[in-house]
């Protein structure tokens, strides 16, 4: 991811040159070709256009430290800029709630979803110490029901059985008796995605929010789409309260525009990086590494 923010960085940095304090005009030169990189990128509109001001602002009026050249005082800007916008310190995932706590999934369909469920449901299990149960309230596609029983298998989680023609919300309740019953730590629903954001599906994955009040809402987002990531986002957001977001496909994205665009445009943070198809391919997301990783 970033790779092509990056070499647009460095082009950026080198252009600034001489000694002593940034002047105004190398600030301005900078921050166009800073924009013109991070519209590259696909980053939303309205987050390039406030990065840019607030990297102004704060070049200008950056403290002199002798030892750093004009060219290393605006990256340090552009570093702390892009920390803060990528959510300023990592979120951990909330498990605070009377066991067992239940984690929602919720995003389009192909977004990764299911393959994400699994992946999270490893990392509890290893990182966590966690007895986890899945469940899938995807009651549209066998195929999806079939693929998570096969994830669960995969990772060595319970799998909770659903079948097309239940009810999402009475299949969630079942499931949530039964790891209430296995004393289990997490519950982790999957749920219908469908291929553009829909009434009906918006309708009845709040219901399941509803039903289950769950302690995470996690939206999964597929990176590659770049800032059409961060419109889904909103609307996901504004119909259900998010608690934070997972990235995927992050490997296959070069650009990296969702990443900068989600967190400002959702004001949720990103939790999650998915980082390959394999179950094992999470990463939690940390706004400072990321942001010294498009540095570079
Ligand atoms: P769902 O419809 O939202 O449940 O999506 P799936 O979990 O079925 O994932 C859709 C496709 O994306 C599958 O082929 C997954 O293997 C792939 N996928 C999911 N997450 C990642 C990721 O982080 N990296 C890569 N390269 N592929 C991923």
């Amino acid at each position: 991811m970033f790779e092509n923010l990056t070499t647009r960085l460095s082009r950026v940095l080198d252009s600034i040159r001489g000694q002593g304090r940034l002047t105004e005009d190398q600030v301005n030169a900078a921050a166009r070709e800073l924009r013109m990189a991070l519209l590259e990128a696909d980053v939303a509109l309205p987050v390039v256009k406030e990065f840019i001001d607030k990297v102004k602002v704060r070049a200008l009026g950056a403290e002199i430290l002798q030892s750093l050249t004009p060219g290393q005082q605006f990256l340090k800007v552009v570093q702390q800029e892009l920390t803060e916008t990528l959510g300023g310190n990592a979120e951990p995932l909330n498990l605070r709630q009377q066991p067992p706590a239940i984690i929602l999934m919720a995003g389009l369909q192909g977004s990764g979803k299911t393959t994400s469920t699994g992946k999270l449901a490893l990392w509890l299990k290893e990182r966590e110490k966690k007895n986890v149960v899945v469940v899938s309230a995807d009651v549209y596609r066998p195929a999806a029901i079939e693929q998570l029983r096969i994830v669960a298998g995969n990772v060595g989680v319970e799998w909770f059985p659903s079948e097309v023609g239940q009810q999402p919300v009475a299949i969630a309740q079942a499931a949530l008796a039964h790891a209430k019953k296995q004393y289990a730590d997490v519950l982790i629903v999957d749920t219908a995605g469908r291929t553009t954001v829909d009434e009906a599906m918006m309708k009845e994955i709040a219901e399941l929010h509803a039903a289950l009040n769950p302690v995470e809402t996690l939206f999964v987002v597929d990176s590659m789409t770049g800032q059409d990531a961060a419109k889904t986002a909103k609307a996901f957001g504004d119909a259900l309260p998010l608690t934070g977001v997972i990235l995927t496909k992050v490997d296959g994205d070069s650009r990296g525009g969702a990443a900068l665009s989600v967190r400002q445009v959702t004001g949720r943070p990103i939790k999650f990086l998915g980082v390959g198809e394999k179950s094992d391919r999470l990463e939690i997301f940390h706004p400072d590494r990321i942001a010294n990783r498009i540095i570079g």
